[in-house]
């Protein structure tokens, strides 16, 4: 050999030790694992993903850099992006990337070295171009995940599911921690009180993160998140706690940085400096020409629930005649300026329209319901005010928007109610002959209980719009879209308090395009 082509592989071989030498010293110094809390991806679009992660561990210094890199193979032989970013103390040392340029409808892979260390590869993907024919999306919803609820099975079947197709997205619709102090009888345990201030949030996400399955989630696939009441308290509305506190704002605003900090969400969303602290999460995506999916933010904008009880805000459970307020046009679940665009963006060039929100569409009465059309609303049945059964007159504009705007393949998806229901949305959910406007799958929770089966089952009886319902097992959904059909598969753990629980389909759906009813498959 040449002495000069020694030297060059000489160095080539040190430059590729040195690295390793370095992870050694730091990690003989500092066993802390750094990437303890997992990596992220999300908010995809055509050109760009966000990378999300959060250095774990006592850390001195203010400011860390951290590396990263995007590669077009899993063995990161083909870097295609490459950077460093500052991870900040005053945000709890997470960075969000978001690499530009990337190629539409690709499979991307992903790692950061910070500390000394470096993390774990994940897995994500690029959105198609706007105009792209799309043959096939697969993608799954869940909400719900409490901790000391159940272990979280429900995420090694999204990673690992028996078809072998990965997903191309995730929809995290709500409830990622839940902030109470401990409850008893759980299989785990919070290890503070209930979560209030923004060192509090951030402990509570740092514990979530800390579980391997849904780290594994995460880095399987990017996902879209919305929130629900249970990253900041439940049941608020609004700038308006359950407890009605007055200092509730300063909370909120703690929350939603804490959340800010530990998604996967695009570094512009960080929270604006307003009382609450304020920030965008309501959003639209074109997966090619198959869908648009819109995904609306149903605490931040909300008015109050109605007739709550006891000096408190929050929910009720209500009968309309104890409570006309609910039936009053100017109540909003979305905010006025959010409701618009969500229904405005609604596209007719596509074939399919999906709306991922937080909770239950469908009227789900737990009384009988004598309808009384002319009122605008029921005149009997007894309604729980925290989901869409307290924002009727919100409702019926949406529903209205669909049918005037003929929305084609609209799918409403949910979560919240710990319990799976899959229904058929009317323009009135009391005359089954108004016209049908959309298809509704509302999933059951990772982990969070639920109310008893037999419960379900007398209501199911009262909102024959309503399907299917099964409170009794969690899970998530998972959909296959084509231009042709949404298959839905609902999947339910055997054992919520087995980690390496079984995980099984509890029913199969299809929608044909152009119908709008729910089938069994
Ligand atoms: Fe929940
Ligand atoms: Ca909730």
């Amino acid at each position: 050999m040449p002495a000069l082509n020694r030297r060059r592989a000489l160095r080539q071989m040190l430059a590729a030790t040195l690295p390793l030498l370095h992870f050694v010293r730091h990690a003989r110094a500092d066993d802390t694992p750094r990437f303890g809390l997992g990596i992220a991806s999300g908010s995809p679009t055509a050109d760009s993903v966000v990378l999300w992660t959060r250095l774990a561990g006592p850390i001195e210094a203010p400011e860390v850099s951290v590396r990263w890199e995007v590669a077009a193979d899993e063995a990161f032989t083909r870097i295609v992006a490459q950077g460093s970013e500052p991870a900040h103390a005053d945000e709890a040392h997470s960075v969000h990337v978001q690499p530009r340029g990337l190629q539409p409808a690709r499979w991307y892979w992903y790692r950061f070295s910070a500390l000394g260390q470096r993390s774990a590869a994940g897995r994500t993907r690029t959105a198609p171009a706007a105009d792209a024919a799309v043959p096939r999306l697969d993608f799954a919803i869940a909400s719900c995940q409490r901790w000391e609820h159940g272990h979280w099975a429900a995420w090694r079947d999204a990673v690992q599911h028996p078809s072998g197709q990965p997903l191309d997205l995730l929809l995290f619709l709500g409830d990622y921690i839940y902030e109470y102090a401990s409850a008893p009888f759980g299989v785990r345990t919070h290890a503070q009180g209930a979560a209030t201030t923004l060192e509090g949030y951030r402990a509570r996400y740092a514990l979530y993160k800390s579980d391997p399955l849904l780290q594994a989630a995460h880095a399987a696939c990017p996902w879209v998140v919305i929130w629900d009441d249970h990253e900041v308290d439940n049941d608020y509305a609004g700038l308006q706690g359950q407890g009605l506190d007055p200092a509730f704002p300063a909370r909120r605003a703690a929350a939603y940085r804490a959340w800010w900090e530990h998604m996967p969400v695009p570094p512009a969303l960080r929270p604006r400096d307003e009382p609450g602290g304020a920030m965008t999460i309501h959003g639209r995506l074109d997966w090619g020409r198959l869908a648009r999916l819109q995904w609306a933010d149903g605490r931040q904008y909300r008015d109050p629930q109605p007739c709550s009880r006891g000096g408190r805000g929050g929910s009720a459970t209500v009968r309309p005649s104890d409570c006309p307020e609910l039936f009053e046009p100017a109540r909003s679940l979305w905010g006025r300026a959010q409701e618009r665009w969500l229904h405005e963006g609604f596209s007719p060039a596509h074939p399919w329209n999906l709306l991922a929100q937080t909770t239950l569409m469908s009227r789900f009465s737990t009384e009988a319901v004598v309808p009384v059309p002319e009122a605008g609303g029921h005149a009997t049945g007894r309604y729980w005010t925290d989901g869409w059964d307290g924002y009727p007159a919100a409702r019926r504009r949406l529903l209205q928007a669909l049918h005037e705007r003929q929305v084609p393949g609209a799918v409403v998806l949910g979560g919240d109610v710990h319990a799976n229901y899959v229904a058929e949305l009317h323009t009135d959910a009391d005359d089954l002959r108004s016209p049908r406007v959309a298809a509704e799958f509302c999933s059951t929770s990772i982990s969070s209980r639920s109310w008893p089966q037999s419960a379900v089952d007398a209501a199911l009886k009262l909102n024959p719009h309503v399907l299917h319902g099964r409170s009794d097992q969690r899970g998530y959904m998972r959909f296959a879209l084509t231009p042709a059909r949404l298959e839905a598969d609902l999947r339910t753990v055997a054992d919520a308090r087995d980690a390496g629980s079984a995980v099984g389909s509890q029913a199969r759906f299809v929608v044909e395009a152009g119908q709008g009813r729910p089938l069994p498959a």
